[in-house]
């Protein structure tokens, strides 16, 4: 038994209705933490070869972190996992919000269906003890419904997690929303619980965590916090716009600390970005085409954060966060509350779409979150549509009318109201731009910005190379959560792991572009890292704060009782990135072909804006990165025993 963990999985057979807990063998922890650890031992080990991810046989895990319900900070972020029905790769989304320690106070560290229901059906877990309920009057209904009529049923006590009408169509781009509307979104893996009619899941415990040393892990969080709290009362939003476009105009780049971004975060959330990143390069603007000299600070300015912030009527925290980047707004006077749009969803709906309304992205926001639908997956699919449309590819004649031209926000809204239906249209583009090209054909298909089928996130790889290397070779791929070259800079791990190289303080920006040693070790470093984080179950942005400032090591061995060094634990990373990365050859895939789409590489370079002339050598980048981990680094594929073990 390992101090943090409840030592203990729930297994839950749909076809069957069997309820089985099981204990984690010995070691399991101590080799993968728990988490998305855990679930990547499991699921490697139970799914079997070639598995439909949308058959009885795929499993469907919610895991809780090793350091959830602990005494330390940003550790209140949950996983779901499977196997991903929209790249057929290991699939996982991250989220916070308080479902999180709800699963381990009913002890458990993750709780995994296999099979599939009849009839529409959800878990209800009370301190332990399990039973699958009926939920034929919740099916249909969207997240925020259903997980109200879940609350009054079960108390204002229990936490639920839920799919919408996009999971229950099995729409490859849905989620599993918790907390009204906070969503799970990437990988698919609503549809995956929708293919298995399990609609919600709902747990109400009370347990208690057991660690080893309290008072240790309530002092390193007192010295934690002191980071989170310093905040110097500056910066508007407006002058976030010039910021970004002085670092365009810049031959050189600082080395990033991430107690800057901290400060915007706690200001004003990830919108924080909306103006900056289009400015400096980091968002891609009218699918993945245009530039900061199509979506300049004019066209942009109704995203200025200030605006955002004016309508926030209070801060949002996920669990056990002092930092609290949320926010509940109320867009329109007199009108409903809805979650705050995260950068990501007002950048793919706005500029990735040429769409300067924020009153459009505050309800089409809260529209996929009522269905359950991912928002960049979505945002990318309305732009590639756009695409089309301009390309002459898509008439009116294909889109039931709808005028898809650059911008159009009533046409936006409509499409993905036909998407969350699968109508017409919709029915074509639910699931995403990989299939999405397949049934348009065409030529449409190098119009599609995906990797390995998962829609890119609103961080562009021609600004930062650390992303389109990390979109191409996560096991996951397409995601943004998992490194990038700025990332390295905020982790400042060099701090804690001698052998890791320090970026120089100032440096030209085209030496970003160069392949060498230091860049593939420092994108092996973030994902070891965050394959880490995602065992304890911490949360990115408290990661930004500096390996110095957060002490993820020291709470882990706090927690534990163990002693094991900062190299030790990302060892341990590493094994967990092995275990998905061999979860993937064993399903067939390729990871040759994850590789980002051309035109997200730069290939061919822009011509203006930004990241004019600027192309990823991603191909190197890649070969290079999976050495890093003794795979092949012509193919990505890790020897045979490693695959077993993670090493
Ligand atoms: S920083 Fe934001 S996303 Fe992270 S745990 Fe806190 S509130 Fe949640």
């Amino acid at each position: 038994m390992t101090f943090a963990s409840m030592g203990k999985i729930l297994n839950v057979d749909l076809s069957t209705g069997e309820i089985r807990p099981e204990a984690i063998p010995d070691g399991i922890c101590r080799k993968y933490l728990t988490g998305t650890g855990l679930a990547a031992w499991l699921l490697h080990e139970r799914i079997p070869a070639g598995a439909d991810p949308l058959g009885p046989d795929n499993i469907l895990g919610f895991v809780a972190g090793l350091l959830t319900a602990t005494p330390s900070y940003f550790t209140g972020r949950w996983s779901a996992v499977g196997k991903s029905p929209l790249t057929g790769a290991w699939g996982d989304a991250n989220c916070g919000g308080s479902l999180a320690p709800a699963i381990k106070r009913n002890g458990f560290d993750g709780i995994f269906f296999r099979g599939a229901s009849g009839a529409p059906v959800y878990l209800y877990v009370k301190n332990g003890r399990a039973e699958l309920r009926d939920a034929s009057r919740l099916w249909g209904k969207d997240t925020v419904e259903a997980e109200g009529m879940l609350l009054a049923e079960h108390g204002a006590g229990a936490r639920a997690a839920v799919i919408g009408p996009a999971g229950e169509r099995l729409s490859l781009i849905s989620g599993i929303s918790n907390d009204r509307g906070r969503m799970a979104a990437r990988s698919g893996l609503g549809a995956v619980m929708g293919s298995k009619r399990l609609k919600a899941v709902v747990l109400d415990g009370k347990l208690r965590v057991p660690v080893h040393d309290a008072a240790a892990m309530k002092r390193l969080s007192r010295s934690c916090n002191r980071w989170v709290q310093f905040q110097p009362p500056f910066l508007s939003g407006r002058a976030m716009a010039y910021l970004g476009a002085l670092m365009r105009i810049l031959p050189t780049q600082m080395a990033l600390d991430g107690m800057l971004y901290k400060i915007f975060l706690r200001k004003w959330g990830t919108t924080s970005m909306n103006q900056m990143s289009v400015e400096m390069g980091d968002a891609p603007v009218m699918n993945w085409k245009g530039s900061s000299a199509d979506w300049g600070m004019s066209r942009s300015a109704s995203f200025n954060p200030d605006n955002i912030k004016a309508v926030e009527t209070a801060k949002y925290h996920c669990y056990a966060c002092p930092l609290g980047c949320g926010g509940i707004c109320i867009p329109k006077p007199g009108g409903g509350e809805t979650h705050k749009p995260e950068y990501e969803t007002v950048l793919a709906l706005g500029g990735q779409c040429m769409n300067a309304d924020l009153d459009s992205i505050f309800h089409m926001n809260e529209m996929l979150n009522r269905a359950g639908m991912d928002s960049i997956s979505a945002g990318g699919t309305v732009s590639f549509a756009m695409e089309c449309w301009e390309r002459g590819i898509l008439t009116k004649a294909d889109t039931d009318g709808l005028e898809l031209t650059w911008g159009n926000s009533a046409a936006m809204a409509a499409l993905l109201e036909k998407m969350i239906r699968r109508e017409g249209i919709g029915d074509i583009l639910a699931d995403g731009v990989r299939k999405a090209a397949e049934r348009i054909g065409r030529g449409s298909g190098q119009y599609a910005m995906h990797a390995g089928g998962q829609e890119l996130p609103m961080h562009d790889g021609r600004n930062d190379p650390g992303f389109a290397v990390h979109y191409s070779v996560e096991p996951t791929p397409g995601r943004h959560t998992l490194g990038a070259q700025m990332y390295y800079e905020m982790f400042r791990l060099w701090k804690r792991v001698r052998r890791l190289p320090k970026p120089a303080p100032f440096y030209f920006k085209g030496s970003k572009y160069r392949a060498d040693e230091e860049k593939a070790v420092a994108a092996a470093a973030c994902s070891r890292y965050m394959a880490l984080a995602n065992g304890a179950g911490l949360c990115l942005f408290g990661l930004f704060l500096g390996a110095s400032r957060i002490p993820v090591f020291e709470w882990l061995n706090a927690a534990t009782g163990w002693n094991r060094t900062p190299e030790d634990y990302l060892a341990a990373g590493e094994r967990i990135q092995t275990l998905k990365q061999a979860f993937n050859v064993k399903h067939g895939i390729d990871p040759r072909a994850n590789r980002v789409c051309d035109r997200a590489a730069g290939i061919p370079a822009q011509k203006e804006g930004a990241n004019a002339r600027r192309a990823v050598a991603i191909a190197k980048m890649m070969s290079d990165y999976w050495r890093q981990f003794g795979w092949d680094p012509e193919t990505g594929v890790p020897p045979v025993e490693d695959r077993r073990s993670g090493r």
